[in-house]
């Protein structure tokens, strides 16, 4: 029976995990290695729900005791109690192991562990673990107290107690499952982030400017958000990590991480998250940087 979530990784989606399972009414713990991302996230989430109450989808009691259910904390020290541990850190497999390394000695024995991955071999990184049996993907969207989609996937030793566990728990978070076998990239990203890397090579081969490429995508598609600009709100670096996982993992060509791409994770400028990346978010309206 899960009643105790702990989510590691307080960044954008740590946090949207830890208000969606709080507001359900599970008790939260949100652990990074920052204070400074715990803090960001407190704010992020009373924001969040804020808007949820100004919109009259839920009340402002229900605000507040959802605050009062999630717990921040910098380590690893306060998870011993947890039921079940999202973890929700950097779109890199050596954080994420050494992670699963430091909870071995902390998670009670019957405990499940889920990853956020939007990419990573759910198999490899359940060998890092002590339980790969009770270990699974549970790929929640961005932003995630919004996006109606969690993508499940088992690992190859993910027992179908875990598998029944997790697919429940999303039904009571208010999620609709899809099951997604565990090929790199899994469903959403196999097929959205080479479009994405694609608009890049059109920006850096000269076919349009990133307004004109959003543009053309937004009206001509009919997609909500360009994919330039879907990019940034995403993550430049979580970008070029998913297409870096595609292209090693699938071994084809025709995944190769745009250069223009990497040139910009090397600069710093990740997106919405860092205040530039295709657009500078410095102003009221976003402005292309090239
Ligand atoms: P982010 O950069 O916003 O946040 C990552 C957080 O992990 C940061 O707060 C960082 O301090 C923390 N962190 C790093 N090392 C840590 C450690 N050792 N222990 C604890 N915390 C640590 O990234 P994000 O966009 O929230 O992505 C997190 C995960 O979710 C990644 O695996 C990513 O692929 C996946 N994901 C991202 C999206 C998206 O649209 N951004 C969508 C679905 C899934």
């Amino acid at each position: 029976m899960i009643k105790k979530i702990a989510i590691i990784g307080a960044g954008q989606m740590g946090n949207g995990i830890a208000h969606v399972c709080s507001l359900t009414g599970f008790e939260v713990t949100l652990s990074d290695v920052s204070d400074a991302q715990l803090n960001k996230a407190s704010t992020t989430i009373d924001q969040n729900l804020g808007r949820q109450v100004n919109k009259g989808i839920i009340k402002a009691a229900d605000k507040d005791a959802a605050l009062r259910r999630i717990k921040m904390v910098v380590g690893l020290d306060e998870l011993k109690s947890a039921d079940l541990v999202i973890e929700a850190a950097s779109e890199n497999e050596a954080v994420k192991k050494e992670i699963y390394g430091k909870l071995k000695g902390v998670l009670k024995p019957e405990a499940i562990i889920c990853t956020n991955t939007s990419s990573i071999s759910i198999t490899r990184l359940a060998a890092a673990t002590d339980r790969p049996e009770r270990f699974m993907g549970m790929h929640f969207m961005n932003p995630v107290p919004l996006m109606e989609l969690v993508e499940l996937v088992r690992g190859i030793a993910t027992d179908e107690a875990t598998y029944r566990a997790i697919h429940e728990l999303t039904i009571k978070l208010g999620k609709t499952p899809a099951t997604a076998e565990d090929f790199p990239a899994f469903i959403v990203n196999r097929i959205l982030l080479p479009m994405i890397n694609e608009a890049i090579y059109a920006l850096y081969e000269g076919v349009g400017t990133v307004q004109n490429i959003d543009t053309a995508m937004k009206l001509g598609a009919h997609h909500p958000m360009g994919p330039l600009e879907l990019a940034d709100f995403i993550g430049l670096d979580t970008c070029h990590a998913i297409m870096q996982v595609l292209y090693e993992g699938l071994a084809d060509s025709k995944y190769r991480p745009c250069p223009l791409l990497a040139k910009y994770v090397e600069a710093g400028w990740l997106g919405r998250k860092t205040g530039k990346g295709f657009y500078n978010y410095a102003g009221p309206t976003p402005v292309p940087t090239r």
